[in-house]
């Protein structure tokens, strides 16, 4: 027990294949597995990114009955497999340096030319908590590697909102409403600004930050995922 205990702290060996992982640029994630990390290649909603069950991409329902502030959404890969242990890995127990590959697959997709990267914001309150903030972590190498600003501290979370683990669609936009707002408004004004975030469900979270920022005045806004979960 002591041993699981301690591998969880510092993990030695990959969470997936269970085989050594140390001294890697993944690791605990192995390299082999990490290979296995692809990007999603099956029907989804045009606009909002969703994978589709139906055999081709089309515009989900949700996105015709209230069209999102967003041109689109798109994340790299589902929520599973060795990719979710990678963000699981850099999100509660904090091992940083899994951001940088992290953000390095993302550009096996197709991304938009934007003037500014903008990363979904933590509250302060969470922010002193977790001491970091992954997807600011993910916009920023993602910037760099795009050739792009990334800005922080314009977007903002200004009401600590309840998990929305658990939550309806429903519920979960209702818990995110007033919850965002701008500060230093020309820095995104007239911008066209890709919206990182680690993972999307229902997308409650993008929808209401490209809202935000298209009412403060960007001009198009793609959000950008690593991973899209399934509702829970
Ligand atoms: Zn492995
Ligand atoms: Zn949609």
């Amino acid at each position: 027990m002591l041993n699981g205990f301690l591998n969880t702290l510092f993990p030695e060996t990959c969470p997936v294949c269970k085989n050594r992982a140390r001294d890697h640029e993944t690791a605990p994630i192995c390299s082999a597995c990490w290979q296995e990390v692809s990007p999603y290649k099956g029907p989804l909603c045009r606009r909002c990114g969703k994978p589709l069950v139906s055999e081709e991409s089309a515009t989900c329902g949700e996105c015709i009955q209230d069209e999102p502030a967003f041109v689109y959404a798109r994340s790299f890969g589902l929520y599973e497999g060795a990719l979710k242990k990678a963000i699981n890995f850099l999100k509660f127990y904090g091992i940083k340096r899994l951001s940088k590959p992290l953000s390095d697959i993302i550009t096996q997709i197709k991304l938009p030319q934007v003037d500014a990267v903008v990363p979904v914001p933590l509250h302060e309150k969470r922010l002193r908590q977790r001491e970091f903030n992954q997807s600011a972590l993910l916009a920023k190498y993602l910037a760099e590697s795009l050739g792009t600003d990334v800005v922080v501290n314009c977007l903002v979370k200004i009401r600590d909102t309840r998990p929305q683990v658990g939550l309806s669609s429903q519920e979960r936009r209702k818990n995110l409403r007033k919850a965002f707002d701008i500060k230093q408004r020309e820095l995104i004004n007239g911008k066209n600004i890709m919206l990182v975030d680690d993972v999307v469900t229902t997308g409650a979270t993008v929808r209401e930050c490209s809202k935000v920022l298209k009412k403060a005045g960007a001009k198009n806004i793609y959000a950008i995922t690593l991973a899209h979960g399934v509702m829970d």
